[in-house]
């Protein structure tokens, strides 16, 4: 079930920490790995580093005409996408009353639209090649739990179980199958970056806040690593039926147990 051989994926944000390791374990598993950023430089540098058939592609997923040209390319030069991760994505820590509009808009930006824009861009493709694939939405243990700080992202992050479950129905007779992976804390840039902000917004020591925030609810008090949501991106990658759609796998130690 892990033989990506032959397929095509398209990874967002995957110049770095969660996307990143993804696009490098499936192209590990055989795939054709488009590596979409942003940050068109390092999406090239992360591409070249990849054991295996990877490009580079610059794509600011809040911007239509990128995504369209980004799929586009990726068409001509790997074939049709047969596997979506929309997974680029950034953290803001405010509480609600100090946030500005144009912070919440952005932030509903790059994590709606985007997987919007590319979902539907992806969906247009597995039915044009009559193969159907894989969509995974990048979600998060704040898809279904709340922190404080984190309006914007834990509302899209709850948004994303909805948008995946109407590509589950919509894409159902084409063969498209439509899953959020949920991860707890995982140390990549993202985080790292949150973990003074948070202890300032708490009035904490860093330490206390990864382990009284971040890590009070595992059941072991573990970080999620890169390694545990590439497996888990592996895994709905390679699954083949309609039977697991529409779900959200949560990879988080245990906090949150649905
Ligand atoms: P990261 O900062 O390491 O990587 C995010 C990548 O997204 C960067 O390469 C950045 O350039 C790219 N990006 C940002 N805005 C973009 C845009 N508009 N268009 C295209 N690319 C853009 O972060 P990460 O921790 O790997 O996060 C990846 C995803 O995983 C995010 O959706 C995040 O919400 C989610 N997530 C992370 C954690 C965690 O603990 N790290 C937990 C749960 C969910």
């Amino acid at each position: 079930m892990n033989d990506l051989t032959g397929k095509v994926a398209l990874v967002t944000g995957a110049a770095s920490g969660i996307g990143r390791a993804i696009a490098t374990a499936y192209a590990k598993a055989g795939a054709r790995v488009a590596v979409a950023d942003i940050d068109h430089q390092r999406a090239d540098e992360a591409a070249a580093e990849i054991h295996g058939h990877a490009i580079g592609i610059a794509m600011d997923v809040t911007d239509e005409a990128q995504v369209e040209s980004g799929f586009a390319r990726t068409e001509r030069e790997l074939g049709a996408v047969d596997i979506l991760v929309s997974n680029a994505g950034v953290q803001i820590i405010s509480p609600l009353v100090e946030l500005s509009f144009a912070d919440w808009k952005r932030m509903l930006a790059i994590h709606m639209d985007g997987a919007f824009l590319t979902s539907r861009a992806a969906m247009r493709q597995m039915i044009a090649s009559g193969r159907g694939g894989s969509i995974i939405l990048m979600g998060s243990a704040h898809s279904h739990v709340a922190s404080k700080f984190k309006a914007p992202y834990v509302a899209a992050k709850h948004g994303l179980l909805g948008l995946a479950r109407v590509i589950a129905k919509e894409g159902a007779a084409s063969g498209i199958r439509s899953n959020v992976i949920c991860p707890g804390f995982v140390r990549t840039p993202l985080v790292e970056k949150q973990i003074p902000e948070q202890a300032r917004e708490l009035g904490m020591s860093e330490d206390e806040v990864i382990r009284n925030v971040m890590l009070r609810d595992t059941v072991d008090g573990e970080f999620t690593t890169l390694e545990d949501i590439a497996d888990a991106a592996l895994f709905l990658a390679g699954f083949g039926s309609n039977a697991l759609t529409g779900q959200s796998l949560v990879v988080t130690h245990g906090w949150h147990m649905q």
